[in-house]
């Protein structure tokens, strides 16, 4: 359904309802206190797969450390690592070092204003491309998340599943069509809290409204449609298709895996391995550890280790169990405190020993790092 001329009224009063409602409804968070659109982009980066109430810390921690684009570029990435630990996908501040390498070397440093050049950047897509056009720049260009397509699906009564690709397309059709109408709204054509907002506003305003309206009323579950500003235009609601839509197909599956992780220590001293580039959580550290699976004979400890180590390592105690969910991915780890005996000759790929307050300088995953946590808790050391 695209917002045709016929449409148009409609359209209008929704983009008007939403910019109204945003004026006096928004959060005020940090990165809205800026235009700059570094500072944009790294929370846009962050807030993939992440709350709001987690990120405010990580976000201005590290726009303390790393301020500018030029500072990101020159930072060691033993550093990006460490102030993105816990946030996960690590790939995501990775992809930001090197284009904001790129920006130094083709931009002179500053982020380039044009959506194309944007694009072109590692690790920002058709999302976080529109979403620093229209925040930083107020460029009519489109967004689309979890948020917004749960939004627009509610309202058009899409019944089509988001993730095929007509539909999808037809959702950044319409994302397109409100946000293109907040650039054309006259003065008097506004809201009544709205007639007050800037120009140069608009879009920025209308894509966070749309943001905002996702993630505070019109949520996954038990919307809050009695306080929400386009209830009397949204089909959905009009039609008691609420609980339905938006419509994700047959949930995944989720897939238990179980891996043991092995604490050895020696003279007060740890090891741990970095993980290698190309996998998952590359070059982050961690306690060696393996998986379980049929394959290799899994629920053996004792086999476990020695596949790890070779001879001459037995787990002795359970420390902890860590459990985590990633994706599809219910995790168990159950770490071990692992002694050698005394002939055991561990080879130098088997890691390093680093003692705890090196330990607490490193990047871990955030399962390893919940480990490394009990550790310090147990040796009353917790930095
Ligand atoms: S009325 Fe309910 S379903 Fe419709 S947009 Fe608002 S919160 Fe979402």
């Amino acid at each position: 359904m695209p917002l045709h001329r016929k449409a148009k009224p409609e359209a209008d009063a929704i983009v008007r309802a939403l910019l109204d409602w945003f004026a006096q409804a928004a959060r005020n968070l940090p990165w809205r206190r800026t235009r700059d659109p570094y500072a944009i982009w790294v929370s846009e980066i962050m807030l993939q797969q992440t709350q709001v109430k987690t990120v405010i810390a990580y976000w201005e921690r590290w726009m303390r450390e790393l301020p500018t684009i030029q500072a990101l570029a020159e930072a060691a990435t033993e550093r990006i690592h460490k102030l993105w630990e816990g946030l996960g996908y690590y790939t995501r501040v990775r992809n930001m070092q090197k284009a904001a390498q790129q920006i130094m070397a083709g931009h002179g440093g500053d982020f380039p204003k044009d959506y194309e050049a944007i694009l072109e950047l590692p690790g920002i897509g058709r999302y976080t491309a529109g979403a620093i056009a229209s925040i930083a720049f107020n460029e009519p260009k489109a967004i689309l998340d979890g948020n917004v397509i749960r939004v627009l699906t509610r309202l058009f009564g899409i019944a089509e599943n988001p993730r095929e690709k007509e539909t999808n397309e037809r959702l950044w059709r319409l994302s397109g069509e409100l946000v293109e109408m907040a650039a054309r709204f006259s003065p008097e054509e506004k809201g009544a809290r709205t007639r007050t907002m800037g120009d140069e506003e608009r879009c920025s305003h209308l894509n966070q409204a749309l943001m905002e309206l996702g993630a505070l009323v019109c949520t996954p579950k038990q919307p809050k449609c009695l306080v929400c500003p386009l209830r009397s235009r949204c089909i959905a609601e009009r039609t008691g298709k609420v609980e339905e839509l938006p419509n994700l197909g047959p949930r995944m599956m989720t897939t238990s895996r179980r891996f043991v992780a092995f604490i050895m220590e020696k003279d007060g001293r740890f090891l741990v391995r970095q993980r290698p580039a190309g996998v998952v959580n590359a070059h982050l550290w961690e306690f060696p550890n393996i998986e379980l699976t049929r394959a290799n004979d899994g629920s053996n400890v004792a086999r476990a280790a020695r596949k790890v180590f070779g001879a001459g390592v037995k787990a002795a105690e359970r420390l902890c169990v860590i459990k985590h969910t990633i994706t599809r991915y219910r995790i168990t780890t159950d770490a071990y405190r692992t002694v050698a005996t005394r002939t055991a000759k561990l080879s130098d790929s088997a890691g390093e020993w680093r003692t705890l307050a090196q330990l607490h300088r490193l990047a871990f995953p955030s399962a390893q790092r919940r480990i490394l946590r009990h550790i310090s808790s147990k040796a009353g050391k917790e930095p």
